[in-house]
């Protein structure tokens, strides 16, 4: 073989084996549903965010069970701190099949946290006080998340948010103190909402910072 017809050999090669990987590749990422493709400043736009705390925040994918059977890819603004750690989650939550709604930065919502639990959707950062209080919610620090929350409502004694929600634990997607979901949360140091003795909030997962 002449050293030229050797070189073209290599280079035919070469792109056969780059567009075999690159059509596997493709082939892969058709079958993902894509919630969202924001960038940080997106998921940010709309909200005046303490300078202290916007620093303290990250975007980041990830990929989920949906109910339509299908590995969706959904996005989350949370704390760099637990960053590694939700990464970790979702990929468990994808092994066992647990189906979420939606994965979607509640700036789409424009910040209106009723109107994304009523969308079901799944978020985690939001600078907002506990609803009746002058003090910050653990969203408002990227280290909670609220999972599916219209099928995992915020049950108190009087009220139930989002409202209309109805709570039926048979339903997949919904968490119980049984739930998978709440033992894989745990075992990451996250404390569940459902736990709670004043009011359930079912949908709600945080982290502690402080105790860590
Ligand atoms: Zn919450």
């Amino acid at each position: 073989m002449t050293k030229l017809s050797c070189t073209v050999l290599i280079l035919l090669s070469m792109s056969i084996t780059s567009t075999y990987f690159g059509q596997n590749k493709k082939m892969k990422n058709k079958n993902v549903v894509i919630d969202t493709r924001m960038t940080l400043e997106e998921a940010l736009t709309g909200l005046k965010i303490p300078p202290k705390i916007r620093e303290q925040l990250t975007l980041i994918d990830v990929k989920y069970y949906g109910f339509d059977e299908k590995i969706h890819s959904g996005e989350l603004v949370v704390n760099k701190k637990v960053e590694k750690n939700i990464e970790s989650i979702f990929m468990k939550l994808l092994s066992i099949k647990f189906p979420i709604e939606k994965v979607i930065p509640i700036s789409k919502y424009n910040w209106d946290d009723e109107k994304s639990m009523l969308d079901n959707n799944t978020s985690a950062f939001n600078y907002r006080f506990i609803k009746g209080t002058k003090r910050l919610s653990k969203h408002s620090y990227g280290l909670a998340i609220d999972i599916n929350p219209l099928l995992n409502p915020y049950i108190k004694i009087n009220s139930i948010e989002p409202e209309g929600a109805v709570y039926n634990p048979k339903i997949p997607g919904t968490i119980t103190a049984e739930s998978q979901v709440v033992k894989i949360f745990k075992s990451y140091g996250w404390s569940w909402g459902g736990d709670w003795r004043k009011g359930k909030d079912y949908q709600h997962f945080e982290f502690d910072i402080t105790n860590k």
